[in-house]
């Protein structure tokens, strides 16, 4: 998938522009603002395989229900609600990207402060919890 593809909005469809993060390739929406990462771009940044798939089998289980937003980057609808400490994300069943109601980054960099990780510690940060932090790095 190139960095410079344009994606739709998965809530709204308008066409979304590259985020401000330079640690994780993000895209946001300039009408809804919503926020939204790529499978792609996730498993890139993710320090190891088992925190992809547990965000991938977390996508897949019928634990919460689904929201109908659709995947900008493979096409995917509705999208899985999935509980991260405490906060609720959407998540693409197929490809696992990950769509962000405007206000959702500001709840996980919050959440990030009061519960600082070691990045170094690779073994430390393992499933849902790696997510959480990656997505304090916004
Ligand atoms: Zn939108
Ligand atoms: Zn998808």
């Amino acid at each position: 998938m190139a960095n410079d593809a344009v994606w739709p909005c998965p809530k709204c469809q308008t066409n979304m522009s590259p985020g401000p993060s330079v640690l994780l390739r993000n895209w946001h929406c300039p009408a809804c603002a919503f926020d939204w990462v790529s499978g792609e771009a996730l498993a890139a940044f993710l320090p190891t395989v088992k925190a992809f798939e547990k965000l991938r089998s977390a996508a897949a289980s019928g634990e919460l229900p689904t929201r109908m937003l659709q995947c900008p980057t493979c096409r995917t609808r509705p999208m899985r609600l999935v509980r991260i400490g405490g906060i609720v994300i959407d998540v693409c069943r197929k490809c696992v990207g990950v769509a962000l109601d405007p206000g959702e980054l500001n709840a996980f960099k919050a959440h990030g402060q009061r519960r600082p990780y070691a990045v170094a510690a690779d073994d430390v940060i393992t499933g849902l919890d790696a997510i959480l932090h990656l997505l304090t790095l916004f």
